[in-house]
């Protein structure tokens, strides 16, 4: 079955990773900008980083026939210095006009601190400006539920924000409501131990049904399986769901996201 992987580190990974995808079906990628293990010293830095994700990846992606798409921004782990931030929020408008730029992503919050909201909702008013797609980071383990609280206040207080424009990702059983029932996207990140494991993201889907909602790998630096959402795919077919509903989530749903941004071009 073909499917869109769409939040995905390709930098942290191998060129044979793109085949292996390719040969599971992978037909795009989506990559958000993100931590790169370090942090980064400049905002020179963040300049190149972005060429890379628009100018790099989507010929090493071509190679094996898959589309890759990029977002822009500093990431929440890098937002505490809030100087370095701004000079790198300067330069993203140079780079919205990328043919493969979907958005401003994967910005959020780390530690649910003051400096990392302030650059939050300055990412927010930079996408709402330009009329941007959103891709939401929320943090991890202990801090999810009230970081995914802080993230939805601050972008239902901004009557600017269209929550059809803004998908909320890593939602996990106890976050995955309060995206939805805002009217916002959500995505499931399929981790081989933290956050979804495969059987957990089927356990989601069966109970909150397959509308507004995406999954990906976030295949990155640490442990994780760029082939997560193929193996998403087995799990839904061994609990017998129709390939159409399986279709749904892997590929139409992720698609229909995407479209919104205003430099989409299609090619199915
Ligand atoms: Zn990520």
């Amino acid at each position: 079955m073909n499917y869109i992987d769409p939040h995905i580190h390709m930098i942290s990974r191998v060129t044979d990773d793109y085949q292996r995808m390719a040969q599971c079906g992978c037909v795009a990628v989506s990559e958000p900008a993100f931590w790169a293990g370090f942090d980064r010293g400049s905002a020179a830095a963040f300049h190149d980083y972005f060429r890379h994700l628009t100018e790099f990846e989507p010929k090493r992606a071509a190679q094996f026939h898959i589309k890759h798409y990029s977002w822009l921004c500093i990431n929440a782990k890098e937002a505490e210095n809030v100087k370095l931030s701004r000079e790198v929020i300067a330069l993203i408008p140079e780079f919205l006009n990328r043919p493969n730029v979907l958005g401003i992503g994967e910005i959020g919050l780390n530690k649910n601190t003051p400096n990392e909201a302030t650059v939050f909702q300055e990412h927010v008013d930079l996408a709402v400006k330009h009329d941007e797609l959103i891709l939401i980071h929320t943090p991890h383990l202990e801090d999810k539920a009230k970081g995914t609280r802080m993230i939805v206040d601050m972008l239902t207080h901004d009557q600017r924000v269209r929550p059809e424009r803004v998908l909320i990702d890593h939602v996990e059983e106890h976050t995955v409501r309060l995206a939805l029932d805002n009217g916002f996207w959500c995505g499931m990140t399929l981790y081989p131990t933290t956050k979804c494991t495969p059987e957990r993201a089927v356990d989601i889907l069966e109970r909150y049904g397959t509308e507004r909602i995406c999954v990906n790998s976030a295949g990155d630096w640490g442990k994780s399986n760029p082939l997560a959402v193929p193996e998403l795919i087995l799990e839904m077919r061994r609990r017998g769901h129709a390939e159409s509903v399986i279709h749904k989530v892997v590929y139409d749903n992720p698609l229909a996201f995407f479209r919104q941004s205003k430099r989409w071009v299609d090619w199915q």
